[in-house]
């Protein structure tokens, strides 16, 4: 089925336009439309129909979210829940309406279950229990974007379809320790520290991560767009998966800080989601990720020299 993106000049939305992955996507294709909640408000429905209806595009990238770290997330649920489902149900639904016939969105691997019998998750594993509790209905939103992709395609003849990153990191993330994600407060820790000071972080430092640098993300869903095309919310996580403590001792090697960490024991979140790329480079090859140590030492770069007269 020919979905618009073999046209020579395809139009292509990109709603979250103005978000973290947002931005890193305009870098490779700055002709696509990138969509802020300025130019139209995803949790009106009205509105939602009438941009897309408007402006027609042979298909949408979809990003738009509410987005925070794991303190936002858990106690703002009810938001997260609310925003977060208008934002997906209206952007399916409306891009049905005006015959828009590819839709692909974005979910996280924070939508796995919270525990499973076997590492790495697989894609199959997406409903096979519950969501951690510290994102709870972020996660819920997400696997409803989810089902309805999957149930749109398949009751109206549409291709939209997800995929599920984790993860995310680079420079323009949020750095604001009130809504950013553990690799940006990290990095900031670091570069407002001088030696000698002691560094607090949450949790236990034992929990896994797999960081996906955010240029890596971009490209990988631009193929995604073109090539992507079965109802498998297909995983888009690096080959790396290391604790929060072997991210901290990076970092801190990065910044050259002589600094001593210290542990809170508390808020630790999920303890391991790991996601196999299998199925990712099955379809599009081998890609090589951009190492842990060389994304921690750009983003590092890029935070310490924009904010270098403060620090
Ligand atoms: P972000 O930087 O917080 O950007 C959010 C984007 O959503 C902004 O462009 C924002 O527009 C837009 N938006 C929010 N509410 C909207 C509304 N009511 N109407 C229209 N647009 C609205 O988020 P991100 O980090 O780029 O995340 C992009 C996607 O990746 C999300 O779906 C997220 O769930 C997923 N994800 C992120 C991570 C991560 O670590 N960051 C990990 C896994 C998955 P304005 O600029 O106008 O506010």
């Amino acid at each position: 089925m020919n979905f618009g993106l073999q046209n020579s000049n395809p139009k292509i939305m990109v709603t979250g336009g103005t978000g973290f992955v947002g931005k890193a996507i305009k870098r490779y294709k700055p002709d696509w439309i990138y969509v802020s909640s300025k130019d139209c408000d995803l949790t009106d429905k009205e509105q939602t129909y009438d941009y897309f209806n408007r402006i027609k595009p042979d298909a949408i990238i979809h990003l738009a979210a509410k987005v925070g770290g794991i303190k936002s997330a858990s106690e703002n649920q009810a938001d997260f829940l609310y925003l977060n489902s208008l934002i997906n149900l209206n952007v399916i639904h409306e891009a049905y309406r005006a015959s828009v016939p590819r839709v692909l969105s974005c979910l996280s691997t924070c939508c796995f279950p919270d525990f499973s019998d076997k590492y790495p998750l697989v894609e199959e594993d997406l409903l096979k229990g519950e969501p951690t509790i510290t994102n709870y209905c972020y996660a819920y939103a997400k696997r409803v974007l989810f089902l309805q992709s999957k149930y749109y395609s398949e009751c109206y003849g549409v291709n939209y379809n997800t995929f599920t990153p984790s993860n995310i990191y680079g420079p323009g993330n949020s750095f604001d320790f009130n809504d950013s994600h553990f690799i940006s407060s990290m990095i900031r820790k670091f570069a407002e520290a001088k030696d000698g000071d002691t560094l607090e972080f949450w949790g236990t430092g034992k929990p896994l991560r797999q960081h996906l640098y955010v240029d890596d993300l971009a490209q990988i869903v631009i193929v995604l767009l073109e090539k992507h095309l079965t109802d498998s919310p297909i995983i888009v996580s690096p080959d790396t998966n290391l604790s929060i403590k072997e991210h901290i001792e990076l970092c801190k090697k990065i910044s050259t800080k002589d600094v001593k960490i210290q542990f809170d024991g508390n808020l630790d979140g999920q303890f391991r989601k790991d996601a196999s790329n299998k199925r990712m480079k099955s379809l599009i090859g081998d890609y090589k990720f951009t190492s842990i140590e060389k994304g921690l030492q750009k983003t590092y770069e890029w935070y310490y020299n924009k904010n270098r007269e403060l620090l």
